[in-house]
Parts: C-alpha cells; structure tokens; sequence
C-alpha cells in the first residue's frame, strides 16, 4: 500500500473523525488542509515557510505542470518533490477540474478530454490513462482519477456524466503502474442524492485506498454542499480517507470535518491574500481599507504567525498601496497560518470531545459571506480570466 490511513478517534457528537495517513514523504493528521501549489509553488511562499506554517500536505495540479514546464521535465529534475524543493507529502488532481472549466474549447468524448491550452492554445487530449501516467512522472504521493465535472443543478448532464466518471475510475486503475502513490476514486453526482450515493457505491466497490468528493462548491448553494456531503459521507469506506476538493473557506471546513471529511484543499487562503483580504476569527476584513491607516494593530490579536508577530495594520496596508512584493507574502503567511491553525483547534477539539461547542463557538463569530455576494465573485473571476482555469 502507498499510504496507510489510522483513524485515531471518532466523534461522539458529528461524523468527525481524527486519523493519520502515512505517506512515502512523511505523516499527514488529519482533518488537515492543503495549501495549493498551482504551478508548483505555493504562491509568495517557499517550503520553509511551509514547513514553518505546519503545512503537512500540499497540491499541485496536473493541467498547469503537463502545459508548462511539462511532466517530463519534472520527472528528469527528480518529480515534484526534488524539482520545487518540499520533501513532504503531495497530493496532484487530474488535470480534469481546469480542462473542463475551459468551456468554450474542450470537447468530451468517452476516450477523454480534448482541449486547447491556455497557454499557446495548441490541442491536448487528456484520457484516463494518459492522466495517471503524467501524475506517475510528477510523482506525487497521492493521485487523482480523470472525471467528468458536470454543471451541478443539470440532472441529465450528470446522469451522463457519471457512467463515464465510473468507466474513467476503472480505466485509471487499469493503467496504474507505480505501486509507491495512493490513486483516488472521486465521487461526483451534482446535487442529486441518488446520484451521490449510487456514486459512491460504485468507487467504494473498485476498493480505491482513498475517495475524494468533486463537484461540490463550483456554484451551488452551501446547504446543497451540506446536504451532499450528509449523503455521500456514511456510504463510503471508515477506514478510508476522505477528500472535499476545492473546498477552503473556515466555515465549510468546520462544517466538513463534522460530516465526516479529513482533507481539504483551496486556493482561497492565498488567493485572497494576494488580494488584501486577510482572515480574521470575526471575519474577513480588506487591508487596504482607510481604516487602517494608523492601525498599529497586528491583523488579529493574538494570532502567533510571523506577520502578526511582527507587523502592524497600517505597515501591511502601505505594502499593499505601493503594490510592495512582499504584501502578498506578509498577507499569505497569515492567510495559511490562519486555515491550519484552525484545523489545529479542529483536531484538539475532537480529541478533547468537544467539537460541538468550538462548532458553535466559532460559527457564531465567524460571519459567512451570503450566497449571492459569493455567486457575483465567481462570476467577476470567470470574466477575468475567461480563457483561462479557475485555479490559481
Ligand atoms: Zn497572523
């Protein structure tokens, strides 16, 4: 096996589990976040910052290294690991979130994805096989299937869409040759509960040594994404890790965790660092605001991060103003820090038994941003980068 998964205790009160995944690269707890490595960096932080921050897992994607530099290239220079320099565990996706998030240039058929590059627009296809080959020569210590992402709400889209997810889950297996990375099946489904389960039935019989959940936060509401996960949780394997992909802000990894997930991964954190917008335990707030001009507070009081350590409100808003490198990364060392150092207090909680009450607790004080205001932001971000993939 290329990982071994413990579950160390199990929450009385939710679904909540704390377990431990061994990797070829060391020991993952878990629940654990991921902080994502695009193209092979943690945007404005190296690995010693990582290590620092606690980071025990991070994510590269497929679809950016296998465009550039090219996952032969990373191969030659060692794989991921030897190539960018962390000695730790990572987990690669498919490639198939940003294929099929270039809407208007893939075509799908059931041998694959075909699609333009964003780059140079030259053509690609992405087959199951070939995407288990390309995360073979990036070396990561945990790969993922190619599957379809439909469009959540679309029923029929989805019933199609999963026969081929299932049939590209048993291609991906077949064509798995490194016996040192764990291969993930991933459930897909929409918002559909029948779906969901029948989904997570059919990977749980290919007996996968770890499941994601996909398709889930690309638009549909939070209750939705609750209510999926409630769903698909309970039908698949306990002594196996659970994955909630592309999913990261604070109250849905509270809410995750309940359900009975163990990882997540997002470009949120470092994202809306790059932004301005830093986290704090009663919300976001935008540093580049003219309230904090004079502020000689740190981002958040009591916050242990290097950036709260040692700068104030007003030195992180003038490095925003003057556009200053290191903004982005001052902003992502707290943005990061603040995510694991929440799944930190998640896993004591659980270990003490006292999930519930820091669920409430921090749930009362953290406030959600609401569904329209987050639909708008999707939107503003699909127009920007219209050629483009959703992650980076
Ligand atoms: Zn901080």
């Amino acid at each position: 096996m290329a990982i071994d998964f413990i579950l160390l205790r199990t929450d009385s009160d939710s679904h909540a589990r704390l377990g431990r995944i061994t990797t070829p690269h060391g020991e993952i707890t878990t629940p654990a976040f991921a902080p994502v490595g695009t193209q092979a960096t943690v945007k404005a932080l190296d690995p010693r910052d990582l290590h620092e921050l606690g980071a025990e897992l991070i994510l590269g994607n497929t679809y950016h290294l296998y465009l550039r530099p090219g996952a032969d290239l990373v191969a030659e220079m060692g794989g991921l690991h030897g190539f960018m320099g962390w000695d730790g565990p990572i987990l690669t996706d498919s490639g198939g979130f940003q294929v099929f998030s270039l809407a208007n240039t893939r075509r799908v058929t059931d041998e694959g994805v075909e699609f333009r590059s964003h780059i140079d627009g030259s053509r690609h296809l992405f087959t199951p096989e070939m995407v288990v080959h390309t995360q073979e020569q990036l070396g990561a210590d945990i790969i993922m299937v190619l599957d379809e992402c439909a469009e959540p709400n679309d029923r029929a889209y989805n019933e199609q869409a999963l026969a081929r997810t299932h049939a590209w889950a048993e291609r991906c297996l077949h064509a798995q040759q490194r016996t040192d990375q764990a291969l993930f099946g991933i459930v897909q489904g929409g918002v559909f509960p029948d779906l969901r389960r029948q989904s997570a039935e059919f990977l749980t019989g290919l007996d996968f040594p770890g499941y994601a959940i996909g398709g889930l936060s690309v638009g549909e509401t939070k209750e939705q994404m609750y209510s999926m996960l409630d769903i698909t949780a309970p039908v698949l394997p306990e002594d196996k890790p659970r994955y909630l992909m592309g999913v990261g802000a604070p109250e849905d990894l509270v809410e995750g965790v309940a359900r009975g997930v163990d990882l997540f991964d997002c470009v949120l954190p470092t994202r809306l660092a790059r932004n301005g917008a830093l986290f704090t335990r009663a919300g976001r707030i935008n540093i580049r605001n003219a309230q904090f001009a004079r502020d000689a507070a740190p981002i958040e009081d009591g916050c242990q991060c290097y950036t709260c350590r040692s700068f104030s409100r007003a030195y992180l808003r003038h490095l925003f103003k003057a556009g200053e490198l290191l903004a982005s990364r001052l902003a992502t060392i707290h943005n990061v820090h603040f995510l694991l150092e929440l799944m930190r207090d998640i896993r004591e909680a659980i270990t003490a038994g006292s999930l519930q009450a820091f669920r409430e607790e921090f749930l009362g004080k953290y406030p959600i941003i609401p569904h329209d205001v987050r639909a708008a932001n999707r939107e503003k971000r699909k127009s920007r980068s219209a050629s483009h993939s959703t992650t980076n």
